[in-house]
């Protein structure tokens, strides 16, 4: 197992997501330095000291940061949250324009700043953005991934949670594709402690239905709009999915985990970042899992890469 003692992580852009990983990481003792940039120096510098205010109460750590790039020199990992956000109505398929445009600066200067660290892309549409991300910084296709649907799968499993009367710890489902309009929920996979979900059926625990699961499903993709909607941006949560992520490569622990990256061959699938459970550690995304699918999820998934390639080409890339 790697230490994350001297472990240095970088957040690029400090608004509400970038913020809120940094602070998720603190509070969990992931990375001992992190440090934040952002072209908006005084957000940058009152999240910093907001942040270096509550660091009695947390692991030791170091917080800093910058409108200067050069901050982020020999990071582990660099965890990219810079760009433009939805309003409501919009999707994430409509920021990928100006979010592409945005990484063609940024990327090569992180990858010159910090040549050995995992790019970890959160900027929407996150797909889109990785794979953007992985052509212009020449890495390895294992080096660059995306948060996926790392939150998409934590919100599924909340509410069969819910629905089910069980702990979200014990629920095993996931949401692959897109992080987006297209995603799929893997129902046929979807388990309850080692039970299959269509077999549960506990008295005072649920059963679901087919019209729970469209529920849930709906809700799973309807919810994003709706915080946005109600409090302007989705922060918690991706915080938390991404202080996840970032101990999953820096603690070298093999997670599985549903991130997005560059797929090949994958079932027909070809040269498309989006989202299956892989395995993630140090290198970043080790192994992509052959996971079982039904002919329903599998075209879903097809479709799903279909749709972020459209994005992509249209991107020119
Ligand atoms: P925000 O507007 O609060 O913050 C964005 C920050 O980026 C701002 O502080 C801005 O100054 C900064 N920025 C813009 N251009 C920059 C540049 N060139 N270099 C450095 N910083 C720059 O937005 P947010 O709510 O933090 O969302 C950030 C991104 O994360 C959006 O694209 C959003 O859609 C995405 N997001 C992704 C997920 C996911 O699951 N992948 C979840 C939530 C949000």
């Amino acid at each position: 197992m790697a230490s994350d003692r001297t472990s240095k992580i970088a957040v690029i852009g400090a608004g509400s997501v970038g913020a809120t990983i940094a602070y998720a990481c603190m509070v969990r003792g992931v990375g001992q330095q992190i440090v934040l940039y952002d072209i908006k120096r005084e957000k940058v510098d009152a999240e910093v000291l907001d942040l270096n205010h509550g660091l009695q109460f947390v692991p030791m750590a170091t917080i800093e940061g910058s409108d200067d790039l050069g901050i982020c020199a020999d990071a582990d990992v660099v965890v990219v949250t810079a760009g433009a956000k939805q309003k409501p109505g919009q999707t994430r398929m409509d920021l990928a324009g100006a979010n592409a445009q945005i990484c063609r600066k940024l990327i090569p200067e992180l990858v010159r700043l910090a040549p050995r660290a995992v790019l970890l892309m959160v900027t929407n549409p996150v797909d889109v953005i990785t794979y953007v991300a992985l052509k212009l910084s020449g890495l390895p296709r294992q080096c660059v991934l995306g948060s996926g649907t790392v939150l998409d799968s934590s919100r599924f499993r909340f509410l069969i949670a819910r629905r089910c009367n069980v702990a979200v710890q014990n629920v095993h489902a996931y949401i692959a594709g897109e992080h987006g309009e297209s995603e799929i929920p893997l129902w046929s996979s979807a388990r309850i402690a080692n039970i299959p979900l269509h077999e549960w059926a506990v008295p005072g625990h649920g059963k679901l239905r087919v019209r729970d699961r469209s529920e849930i499903f709906v809700n799973v993709k309807d919810a994003a709009q709706q915080i946005i909607r109600d409090k302007g941006a989705t922060n918690y949560a991706i915080g938390l999915a991404t202080a996840k992520i970032l101990e999953a490569i820096l603690k070298d622990e093999n997670r599985i985990l549903p991130v997005s990256s560059l797929l090949k061959g994958y079932r027909g699938i070809d040269d498309v970042c989006l989202s299956v459970p892989s395995i993630v550690n140090r290198s970043g995304v080790e192994t992509v899992l052959e996971i079982p699918l039904n002919e329903a999820e599998e075209a879903g998934l097809r479709n799903s890469a279909e749709q972020i390639k459209q994005a992509i080409r249209s991107l020119g890339f």
